[in-house]
């Protein structure tokens, strides 16, 4: 009861919007199930700047992704993009569609910023504060790395432990805020949050083929189709120890890891190679390696040395998230708990100090 009140109460006393409200700015994306605009509100009032928002119209998922928003604020607020408000937009076409509005975190996804040739050094400033004191090499672009997949990390442990598991993780859908100065989680288009049972049937058609993992149904298909919520509230706990649908995302999270150390995996074309070569080695990291390093190139060659660094801390990380069996990968937080993090986080903490 208290939590609906709660729920009711904050409800009444946030924003409320309406179509006419907002004034169009640039597209930022345009997807099979929505567009994506910067706007900015009509009635321009002191604490909104110009296109300070993000509106996107979604179809047929977006009542889903209002749901997964408004839980998410609720739950891991600092985890994804602060979301404003939801509503059905029913005035425009027959049957109308859904509108989701968000504060504009900022400019630049971690797809924006893997592009630059300049990478990771383009994000070092913007995480770590200042340019560490270290000579340029693969030293310092580890750490820069390190930083960047603790700050994923921690978004998706805490969204797991919401019981949402996202299912699109790629860096497409992780912005950097400029507000907090870390990566966020955006798009829950595709999300399922199986405490109580909403998006319960997995949709494999929403699947990014890029980054998902091996398995593609999240749930295991002996699972009976969606039971009523109330079913699902009861057994979902079980069902996620059973199938343990989080290891989806940390899978995606690797092959972020993997496009971060090897910069000639970073293309769209090199990334569906590789997976291909991966499903050749029966999805087995070390036999993709060992296939490959006899005859490497200088920047696959650089790759493996980074993730060699501390006795190979980086790499033992990488292959215990990457794998064919859901069960073998790490959980975000025990990815967390991994030694791969232990230098970034008392560097983290005197940069804090
Ligand atoms: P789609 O379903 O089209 O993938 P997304 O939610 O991923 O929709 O948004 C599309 C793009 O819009 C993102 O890749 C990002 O560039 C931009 N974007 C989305 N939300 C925000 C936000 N809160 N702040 C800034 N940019 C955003
Ligand atoms: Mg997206």
């Amino acid at each position: 009861f208290d939590m609906f009140f709660l729920a009711f109460v904050e409800r009444l006393f946030r924003p409320t919007f309406k179509k006419d409200d907002f004034v169009l700015g640039k597209k930022l994306g345009e997807g099979a199930f929505g567009v994506v605009y910067r706007v900015s509100l009509a009635k321009k009032s002191s604490s909104n700047k110009e296109g300070d928002l993000v509106l996107k119209k979604a179809t047929e998922y977006g009542a889903v992704e209002i749901w997964m928003n408004e839980r998410v604020r609720r739950a891991c607020a600092s985890s994804c993009a602060d979301f404003v408000y939801g509503f059905l937009e029913s005035s425009s076409k027959k049957g109308g569609e859904y509108w989701l509005i968000w504060r504009f975190e900022g400019e630049s996804t971690l797809a924006d910023l893997m592009q630059s040739k300049e990478f990771p050094y383009n994000v070092e400033t913007m995480i770590l504060g200042e340019v560490q004191d270290l000579p340029k090499g693969i030293e310092r672009e580890n750490r820069i790395i390190q930083t960047i997949m603790r700050q994923i990390l921690f978004c998706l442990d805490s969204l797991h432990s919401t019981g949402i598991v996202h299912r699109d993780i790629k860096p497409q859908n992780i912005i950097f805020s400029e507000g907090s100065r870390t990566f966020k989680i955006i798009d829950l288009g595709a999300a399922a949050d199986l405490r109580v049972g909403i998006n319960y049937i997995p949709k494999e058609f929403l699947l990014d083929p890029r980054y998902a993992a091996p398995e593609q149904y999240i749930m295991s298909t002996q699972t009976p189709s969606a039971p009523s919520a109330p079913v699902a509230t009861a057994l979902s706990p079980v069902l996620w120890q059973m199938n343990l649908p989080d290891r989806f995302d940390i899978y995606s999270t690797g092959l972020i890891f993997l496009q971060m150390a090897f910069p000639s995996l970073r293309t769209d074309s090199s990334l569906i190679q590789f997976n291909r070569q991966l499903k050749r080695c029966d999805y087995d990291l070390v036999a993709w390696r060992r296939s490959l390093e006899p005859r490497a190139s200088p920047d696959l060659r650089r790759g493996f040395e980074l993730l060699d660094l501390d006795g190979g801390i980086g790499w033992e990380l990488l292959t215990s998230m990457v794998r064919y069996k859901p069960r073998q990968r790490t959980s975000a937080k025990a990815a967390l708990a991994h030694p791969y993090f232990d230098r970034e986080g008392l560097l983290a903490l005197s940069f804090m100090q």
